[in-house]
């Protein structure tokens, strides 16, 4: 269906859900609002599992949406200048984005458009607290969690927005078939029954978890063999829930909300870091090791392959690795020990651990993956200290003493096909600590 009335747009940008959108409604304030996703170059470094589950999402969009949301090949730029001609949009509409990829994108539609007379307007963000809304008493960004967890609580949010109107959204033409996009692996069927990544699911999730799971929450999340998480980064990294949303359906004043909020809260500060920091998505904030002290290429890169794999003969190590392949997830407290794993054991720099994250996770959020490993290498503002160094074994005792997890993911971990340790832990922690900078020479 082509246009027939003038509408704005509304760019989808990460916030694809109908509900409590900031952005949907004021385009639907200028009368009618048509929505549209440019899908554009970057996608080409994702994951093929990732691209299904982004053309699922919007599958499942189009369906909530009666059949209004166009996908269109080429660049946000291209294809919104295009979309507002034909529409006579006067503004596009949008969520603000932090990370550096989003301030370039933003930009160069604003001005974009701006020949064509169009305005980019922007209403809310990814965030319950958006980046440099808060900052410590002498007015600079906060460099620890603490503290900025506290200013965050009492800064607090917006409530929730109201439901849009879906008889106003205007129909246009899609050029993308997301067919073609959504068979990845065995979900080879999936836009028929798109029922696990419709946004009504994850409501309903919430307020599952909400019920029966937040309670437990505060013991369970780091108890690898317990379904003790809400799964929600993965809605949250695509926008099918706000975190503001969340927050508004945790009970009030009660110890696990405020468990569960401090994680949101860890969310918004790695976006506030990332801001004020851009260099941070590549570059240590604090380097712990000269460059040269890292493992020299060929042996790094068989001890990549291994961890990579999940071959390291550390079966925490290789459960969370297996889980991610074959999941495209991992749990918080795997990834910290995997993520430790390489740094500190192996002597691979972080970047090189988060470049694998960033193709293999759905959930992946360049600010979180990136400051996460940061975090974990020691190497942040509101750093672990270096010298903290997860040992494997003792982490697997603690936070799986059944094995229900390493046994669920290296099924030949007690048979003689399971590799030796690649590494003698005490050796190569005895090693990376040898040769960290100095502590005067760290920035
Ligand atoms: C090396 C490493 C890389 C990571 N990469 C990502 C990533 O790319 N995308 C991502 O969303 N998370 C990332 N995380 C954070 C965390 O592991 C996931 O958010 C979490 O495992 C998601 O599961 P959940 O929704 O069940 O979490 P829950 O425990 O139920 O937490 C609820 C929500 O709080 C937020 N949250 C929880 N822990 C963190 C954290 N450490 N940092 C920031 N936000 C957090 C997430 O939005 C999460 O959905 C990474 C962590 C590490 C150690």
């Amino acid at each position: 269906m082509t246009s027939t009335v003038t509408a704005d747009l509304w760019w989808i940008r990460r916030d694809m859900r109908l509900a409590d959108n900031p952005a949907l409604l004021a385009a639907l304030e200028s009368g009618a609002a048509a929505p549209v996703f440019p899908w554009g170059d970057p996608l080409g470094r994702w994951s093929g599992r990732r691209i299904a589950h982004l053309a699922r999402v919007l599958f499942s969009l189009r369906e909530d949406a009666g059949g209004a949301v166009a996908v269109r090949r080429g660049s946000p730029a291209d294809v919104l200048v295009a979309a507002a001609r034909e529409t006579g949009a006067t503004a596009v509409h949008a969520q603000r984005e932090y990370s550096p990829a989003g301030i370039r994108e933003q930009e160069a539609v604003e001005a974009a458009l701006a020949v064509s007379g169009v305005e980019l307007r922007f209403v809310g963000s990814p965030y319950a607290v958006a980046p440099d809304r808060i900052r410590n008493g002498s007015g600079d960004p906060y460099k620890v969690f603490t503290p900025y967890w506290k200013a965050w609580t009492s800064h607090g949010w917006r409530a929730p927005a109201g439901d849009p109107d879906l008889d106003r959204l205007v129909a246009l033409e899609s050029d993308v078939s997301l067919d073609q996009y959504a068979a990845h692996g065995d979900s080879s069927d999936p836009l028929t029954s798109p029922v696990e990544f419709r946004e009504s699911r994850w409501l309903a999730h919430l307020t599952d978890f909400v019920e029966s799971g937040l309670a437990d929450y505060p013991e369970d999340r780091d108890l690898l063999g317990v379904d003790g998480v809400s799964h929600l980064s993965a809605p949250l990294a695509f926008g099918q829930l706000h975190p503001r949303t969340i927050l508004a359906a945790l009970p009030q004043g009660e110890d696990a909300s405020a468990a569960f909020a401090r994680q949101l809260a860890w969310r918004d500060f790695h976006a506030d870091v990332l801001f004020h920091h851009p260099d941070a998505q590549r570059w240590s904030l604090t380097p712990t090791h000269k460059d040269e002290a890292w493992l020299d290429d060929r042996d790094a890169d068989e001890s990549f392959l291994a961890w990579r794999t999940g071959r390291t003969g550390f079966p925490l190590v290789d459960a969370g690795m297996r889980e991610l392949a074959e999941t495209g997830t991992m749990h918080n407290r795997a990834r910290m020990v995997v993520a430790s794993f390489l740094v500190k054991d192996l002597l691979i720099p972080w970047q090189r651990g988060a470049d694998y994250f960033r193709r293999a996770l759905i959930d992946y959020d360049h600010a979180q993956n990136q400051l996460n490993w940061q975090w974990v290498a020691g190497t942040g503002r509101d750093a672990a200290p270096y010298f903290r160094i997860f040992n494997p074994t003792t982490q697997a005792k603690k936070f799986d003493p059944d094995r229900a997890y390493v046994q669920r993911w290296v099924a030949e971990v007690d048979t003689p096909a399971y590799p030796e340790p690649i590494v003698d832990h005490a050796h190569a922690r005895e090693r990376y600590l040898a040769s960290a900078l100095p502590k005067g020479e760290r920035a």
